[in-house]
């Protein structure tokens, strides 16, 4: 009978779900799906890890699925799925982990209070990811659950990384750069080891680019400064996400267009970035495929911006030996690998278009001082390594 470890990832209308044997050296993928449309037309569908469908359902709008009934027909589903194994552990991301969390952290009512006073710091994402948290503690209370959080990897940056320059007593509100993407940059970390070169690199940048985007400058295995701060609005322009924005424009959008709180929120979190920008879409292969002028310059702004951080991170590490692009756009773009490559040859990157056109892992020439690289992420196997960890170690 195969131990299984079911990994979670709730959002505002989705859950992901990836079931991993817990048995082998690296838990291994078994089956993966979601509920999409919560609290609307829910769709339920689940793949084998071959890619095989193995499970479909739809709900009529007005049976409004919500988190709870959600996460009931995925245990429902793996139980009847897979009636040959044992649920051992849940792990779950979790967005906030605040100060507090420098690691995963085995889930207790403590525990779950602690997180849920975290909810302001990020009032669109936390509520979500406890939603899951709640119902199986409550319905299952035997069962291991482990909080794998987004911020905890950039717990271990040098304090002035971290710091804004406020005031003592706002600081110590919590408000200070977090970084975001921390379970996909550790992941990238653990595998760099697997290419020497990348092992024995010194410094390395490593690029997360996808609906969300940000960089994060690593060295010896962990996160010395990155680009996302106090919320994940910050630092790149994103899918539908400004990044970096003078907090004058703030003020300015209050005082002379009334803008309150949530106006502002719903701008910079839903109607900007390459969306705002063009006009046209959030999607970065839509705004490849047009020739709209405004779709250019919302790739140029993407592009230009990227290049800039880099040089900011490069400076914090103080030169770099190694860039590594990920996610979505990361992976799959080669041309935005190209013109990123292009704007960082000052640093010593020098792109190979054939390696590159062919997806990597390597993708810059043999003589290049920094080396440019494609590693896929994965930050569902990460949650399961935590929680397989924190799980045993509890044992
Ligand atoms: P998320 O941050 O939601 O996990 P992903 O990492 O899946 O998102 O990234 C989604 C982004 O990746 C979208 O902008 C999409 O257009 C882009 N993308 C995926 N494949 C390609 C491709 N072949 N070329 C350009 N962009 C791509």
């Amino acid at each position: 009978m195969a131990d299984l470890i079911l990994v979670l990832n709730a959002g505002s209308s989705s859950i992901k779900f990836r079931a991993f044997d817990a048995g082998p050296a690296e838990p291994e993928l078994v089956l993966h799906g979601q509920v999409e449309g919560l609290y609307n037309a829910a769709k339920f569908s689940a793949k084998d890890a071959g890619g095989a469908l193995i499970g479909e359902r739809r709900w009529e709008p007005d049976v409004a699925l919500g988190h709870q009934e959600a996460t009931d027909y995925i245990g429902d589903f793996l139980r009847s799925h897979r009636a040959d194994h044992r649920l051992v552990a849940v792990g779950h991301r979790v967005v906030h982990g605040g100060v507090q969390f420098t690691e995963a952290a085995r889930v207790t009512p403590t525990v779950i209070a602690a997180l849920d006073r975290l909810t302001p710091l990020a009032p669109l994402h936390q509520p979500h990811n406890l939603a899951p948290i709640r119902t199986l503690a409550e319905a299952r209370p035997d069962l291991p659950q482990v909080a794998c959080f987004d911020t905890a990897f950039h717990r271990a940056q040098p304090e002035v990384a971290q710091a804004y320059a406020l005031p003592d007593s706002i600081t110590r509100l919590g408000v200070r750069r977090y970084g975001f993407h921390g379970l996909s940059y550790e992941y990238i970390a653990s595998v760099l080891p697997a290419y020497p070169e990348l092992g024995a690199a010194r410094a390395t940048l490593a690029a997360h680019l996808g609906n969300g985007s940000s960089l994060c400058a690593l060295a010896g295995g962990r996160s010395v400064a990155s680009t996302m701060g106090f919320t994940a609005v910050d630092g790149l322009p994103m899918g539908t996400r400004c990044g970096n924005l003078d907090p004058g424009v703030v003020l300015f959008l209050m005082d002379h267009l009334k803008m309150d709180a949530r106006a502002i929120e719903r701008l910079i979190y839903k109607e900007s970035g390459l969306l705002g920008v063009s006009g046209i879409s959030s999607d970065m292969r839509t705004l490849l495929d047009s020739d709209d002028a405004r779709a250019r310059f919302a790739v140029d702004l993407f592009v230009y911006r990227i290049g800039r951080e880099l040089g900011s991170l490069a400076a914090a590490t103080e030169g770099a030996d190694a860039l590594v692009f990920t996610a979505g756009i990361g992976e799959h773009s080669a041309l935005i690998r190209e013109r990123v490559c292009r704007a960082a040859r000052w640093l010593g990157v020098e792109l190979e278009p054939a390696a590159n056109a062919a997806g990597g892992p390597r993708i810059s020439t043999a003589r290049s001082k920094v080396s440019a690289w494609v590693l896929p992420t994965n930050e569902e196997l990460m949650i399961a390594r935590h929680t397989r960890a924190v799980v045993r170690t509890a044992a």
